[in-house]
């Protein structure tokens, strides 16, 4: 059973379509990128999967239920966790607080994150809003597998982080599904690095699906994937095998 089908989708704003025709699955237990330039609606697509946007036509469905419409909160008891790009966390709580609100059963959940990102271990009795920004970005997604999810969503988990620290972080989402079985679509800048964490991934442009495929693949033509899908300056992260860049 996959963790999420999505199925002609239209979603957007005030009644209109930004996103138009998005097909896409993520099987359990696989990592998924989710690519496209700037405004190309990857954003609206997590969105509207995770409930806080309406559908305004077509089909979702996570772990083979309908989810179409559902609400976040009804989504998140079913095994959702959504991380959004402001990582939303509770600043004046402490970073084993915040893993707290999160966890399903408690404290066995919480020494799971930790196997995770042993690096929280000695910030647990720190203030979230205290800690660096790869730190709370730890906590974030820490906060998201304690909640035992089925589905994980991540938008821009590198967003203001050096490239580094999204080097170390990227790996634990492809150990969760490997060790869960969760699903996990990934949103996420920086393209070289997200396709060597995820199994396949999808290419929007302009609200459509423009390509999809292995994410194999897309690594050994990165060439193509930069010049006919995400625009000439979108690899900044690594080298490229063709351009040596
Ligand atoms: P980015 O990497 O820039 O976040 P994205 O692929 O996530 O890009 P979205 O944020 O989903 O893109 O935006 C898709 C389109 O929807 C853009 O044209 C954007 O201007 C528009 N849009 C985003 N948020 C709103 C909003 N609140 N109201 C109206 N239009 C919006």
């Amino acid at each position: 059973m996959n963790a999420l089908d999505v199925k002609d989708l239209r979603a957007g704003y005030r009644g209109l379509a930004v996103v138009r025709g998005l097909s896409l699955r993520v099987a359990a237990g696989e990592v998924v990128a989710l690519l496209g330039p700037n405004g190309a609606g990857k954003t609206t697509t997590l969105l509207t999967v995770a409930g806080l946007l309406p559908v305004i036509g077509g089909e979702v469905r996570m772990l083979g239920a309908r989810a179409t419409g559902a609400k976040p909160h009804r989504l998140a008891r079913r095994g959702l966790a959504y991380v959004p790009e402001d990582r939303s966390l509770f600043a004046s709580l402490t970073a084993a607080e915040n893993l707290r609100l999160g966890a399903r059963r408690g404290a066995a959940d919480i020494s799971r994150v930790l196997g995770y990102f042993p690096a929280l271990g000695p910030l647990l009795d720190r203030r979230a809003g205290l800690l660096s920004g790869g730190e709370q970005q730890m906590l974030t997604l820490g906060r998201a597998i304690a909640s035992e999810p089925r589905l994980l969503m991540v938008d821009e988990l590198s967003l203001g982080l050096a490239p580094i620290i999204v080097e170390r972080l990227l790996p634990v989402l492809r150990r969760v599904a490997e060790d869960t079985g969760c699903g996990v679509l990934l949103v996420e800048q920086h393209v070289h690095l997200a396709l060597e964490v995820a199994d396949r991934a999808y290419v929007l442009a302009r609200g459509a699906l423009v390509a999809e495929g292995d994410a194999a693949g897309f690594a050994s033509d990165r060439r193509l994937l930069e010049v006919g899908y995400l625009g000439e300056n979108a690899l900044t992260d690594g080298p490229s095998e063709e351009t040596g860049r």
